[in-house]
């Protein structure tokens, strides 16, 4: 089973460069470092080998091998002016590191079956979220894309918690907070915030052979209260930049750290992001403005929380 954000099926890269202008790590795998090995040698290229694949003394845990060094300027050592990739030009897309291959899409490994998404760190797909209707969660048999197998960033099998434990009914608790993130009859600090207190509130249940039947309750008490306060479809007020916002967090939460942080980590990590987009949007009044600055904000926390795992790594080590 294919389960993914409708997205998924429209994304095709604008080749704008900006996921290779940033300025996180891009780390290969050791096939990978091999394979460039053997294609700078067999061209007599060794010294620049040596200069742009760099080893890595990996602390992080995360299995990286090597990285590809950046220009003095900044951005990926292999993009050029035109925004093309000169190693994808010279040796095929094939030869390229899994994860310039995959990247911006985000393939999962739950019991469910493969799941995925994008990343919103990647323009196109912010302009593909920038719309009315509000994202879908597709199942299928078919794969909606090709991307190489083993590349699965989290793996999610509930069933393999204790009956005491929230994560146990982690699909459920994932599509409750995806239904009141979509509930556009309250603002999405309020969503937000609603989940916080909806995830802190399960989080203090009596954790025993009842949980399950608890958490059911806290979520039929949450669906009455936002059936109370559901409005009139043509009374909605859409406004852009905050339907972005509204499609980031249901996109947030589909990536499942509630099951990989856990609850608490996470409640934490979205009052963090909240934060910065709050600060990032206090003084703007124009809605273009406001929505040119809801987007860079967006790419830019889903870089450092949720893309860049080393930088999230970085970031624990730092500040615990
Ligand atoms: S940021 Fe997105 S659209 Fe731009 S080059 Fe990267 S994948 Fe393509």
């Amino acid at each position: 089973m294919y389960i993914y954000l409708d997205i998924i099926e429209d994304f095709s890269c604008e080749m704008c460069g900006s996921c290779c202008l940033n300025d996180w790590l891009v780390t290969l795998d050791e096939d990978s470092y091999q394979r460039n090995a053997q294609l700078f040698m067999k061209t007599g290229r060794g010294e620049a080998f040596a200069q742009i694949f760099k080893r890595l003394i990996d602390k992080s845990g995360l299995g990286e091998y090597a990285y590809i060094e950046k220009k003095a300027t900044g951005g990926c050592w292999f993009l050029d002016e035109n925004n093309r990739c000169l190693l994808q030009v010279e040796a095929g897309h094939h030869h390229l590191d899994h994860v310039c291959q995959i990247f911006p899409r985000y393939p999962m490994n739950t019991a469910r079956g493969t799941e995925l998404t994008l990343s919103f760190s990647c323009p196109a797909v912010i302009r593909m979220a920038s719309r009315i209707a509000p994202l879908t969660i597709i199942r299928s048999e078919r794969n909606p894309i090709t991307i190489p197998s083993n590349n699965d960033v989290v793996h999610v099998y509930p069933e393999q918690q204790p009956v005491w434990n929230p994560l146990r009914y982690y699909f459920e608790l994932e599509q409750h907070f995806i239904d009141i993130m979509q509930c556009r009859s309250i603002q999405v600090w309020e969503r937000l915030q609603m989940i916080k207190d909806t995830a802190q509130a399960i989080n203090c249940l009596t954790r025993d052979q009842s949980l399950g039947q608890q958490i059911t309750k806290v979520f039929v008490d949450n669906y009455e209260l936002l059936d109370g306060k559901m409005t009139a479809e043509q009374e909605l007020n859409y406004y852009i930049p905050d339907i972005v916002l509204e499609n980031f967090f249901v996109n947030f939460i589909f990536k499942k750290p509630f099951y990989i942080y856990g609850l608490q980590p996470t409640i934490q990590l979205l009052e963090n992001i909240w934060q910065r987009i709050k600060i990032a949007r206090k003084v703007v009044t124009d809605p273009i403005v406001d929505m040119e600055c809801t987007k860079s904000i967006i790419m830019e926390v889903e870089f450092e929380y949720s893309h860049n795992r080393r930088a999230l790594f970085v970031h624990k080590e730092r500040h615990g």
